[in-house]
């Protein structure tokens, strides 16, 4: 999860990385950071909370430069992190340099043991550090060589926007696993974000998404330089940001996000239609899904659920007995909609079953007749290790439990999930999605014990 921007060649680059971090506060809450250059030397300002709560203009003045990065920090479900706020920042050999990072990389405690055993050390349990030491200990001459370097010790998934004092490095992944994008800026300068609602904030104009395994390099009166820096692209970018991570306006590698949801919606109801009065989403995860459902069976679609937009996502806190609180406190039915009938009540997707069981005890009180549970992705049974923050397997309620016992076990009238070939259809069939955490294909290394998502 978490969000990256990378500015180069603007006037107010941290102005810019400020309301590109604004718009892609979806992607993480718990810390957020941006570090500027001015071609002598970068200065960083990170802390832990939302980035309107975070930058005030006067901090914002004090970061002056033509090249910022910033990122958004997503905390981890089950562990409370202590404030390993990025962007990273160090001085080594070659000047100062500044790190980013999206993604989760599979072998960072193999990467991070080998470090210390050559008598590295370490202020913080980011993974970014580690792409910090092996920068800082490559033998190579310039920064893009040893970065190039750096990238054959990592692996699994990553969007990273790197920092010098007058350059800046921006690279995917070679599966491109999480998204990455480029955009023009209206006064001149580039913007590379992890989404585009980041663009339509600052006025920027879409280019192009960055290629599986490339590295763009961004220097001052220069064209981006593109390379490969991968002999072995496999495309694979992640099911998972258009099932709910990404926000609906984004476009991700040419395709738009509420359509591709809204088109689960419609497969779901052909391959698990519910005969039923009014279809409900669980807002807001589940809209775009519920509103192609309820278009595809001809059934009324109601927002007959009230999300208070004040409380957080109901996975930011900790412990279980928060989350559980945390559902009644986010969402409340609107009972004349609901009392007597018949509802299909609509998510993107079922992880632990927290939410749901409460959902359809909250539809149940209000009054419904029936509730039929619809799910417009397939059954979790595996952990992401890419980036996508997903509990122990035991955790996962689809590892222990068909649909029919999860069903009874929520009250729920029925369960039904959207299949991988409906979903793989939604999104086009046109590419290898990443859909690890429904058929356990951990094509990027790592497994469903390797380390999961910490700084990502
Ligand atoms: P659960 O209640 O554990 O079954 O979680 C399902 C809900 O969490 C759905 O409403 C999803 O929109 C949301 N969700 C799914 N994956 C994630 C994630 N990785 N982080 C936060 N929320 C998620």
């Amino acid at each position: 999860m978490c969000a990256i921007v990378g500015v180069f060649g603007a006037k107010k680059a941290s102005t810019v990385a400020y309301y590109s971090l604004f718009s892609m506060q979806h992607r993480g809450q718990e810390a957020t950071g941006i570090s500027v250059a001015n071609g002598e030397r970068i200065a960083v300002y990170k802390k832990r909370g939302m980035v309107a709560d975070v930058f005030s203009q006067a901090t914002l003045d004090t970061l002056e430069g033509e090249c910022a990065v910033g990122h958004n920090r997503y905390s981890t479900a089950g562990s409370e992190s202590a404030g390993d706020a990025q962007p990273v920042f160090a001085k080594y050999k070659l000047g100062e340099i500044s790190v980013v990072h999206n993604g989760n990389l599979v072998n960072k405690h193999e990467v991070r043991n080998e470090l210390i055993d050559n008598g590295a050390i370490f202020q913080t349990d980011m993974d970014t550090e580690n792409i910090i030491h092996l920068i800082a200990k490559s033998q190579k001459d310039s920064l893009e060589d040893r970065i190039k370097d750096m990238l054959t010790k990592i692996e699994g998934a990553y969007c990273l926007a790197i920092q010098s004092r007058s350059k800046m490095f921006v690279i995917r992944d070679r599966f491109g696993i999480r998204p990455l994008s480029l955009g023009k800026l209206k006064d001149g300068g580039y913007i590379v974000a992890s989404e585009t609602c980041a663009f339509d904030l600052v006025g920027a104009t879409f280019v192009r998404d960055v290629k599986p395994g490339e590295m763009l390099v961004f220097e001052k009166d220069k064209e981006p330089k593109s390379q490969m820096v991968f002999e072995n692209v496999d495309f694979h970018p992640c099911a998972f940001e258009y099932i709910y991570f990404a926000r609906p306006d984004s476009n991700i590698d040419g395709k738009n996000v509420y359509e591709t949801r809204l088109e689960m919606g419609r497969r779901l109801a052909k391959e698990t239609p519910a005969e039923v009065d009014i279809v409900l989403p669980v807002p807001d995860s589940g809209v775009a899904a519920a509103r192609g459902y309820a278009e595809a069976l001809n059934v009324p679609f109601e927002m007959g659920i009230v999300r208070n937009h004040y409380v957080g996502r109901t996975f930011i806190e900790p412990t279980q007995e928060i989350r559980d609180l945390k559902v009644k406190l986010k969402l409340s039915p609107i009972k004349h909609l609901i009392e007597g009938k018949r509802v299909a009540i609509i998510d993107d997707s079922l992880v632990r079953g927290t939410t749901s069981k409460q959902i359809v005890r909250m539809l149940k009180d209000a009054g419904a007749k029936e509730v039929h549970m619809r799910i417009a992705s397939p059954e979790i049974k595996f952990p992401c290790r890419y980036g996508i923050d997903t509990p122990t397997k035991e955790e996962l309620i689809s590892t222990k439990y068909t649909p029919k016992e999860i069903a009874k076990r929520m009250h729920a009238d029925s369960l039904g999930f959207l299949s991988i070939e409906g979903l793989k259809a939604s999104l086009g069939n046109d590419r290898n999605y990443s859909l690890v955490s429904f058929d356990g294909n951990y094509f990027a290394g790592g497994n469903a014990d390797s380390p999961s998502c910490g700084d990502c």
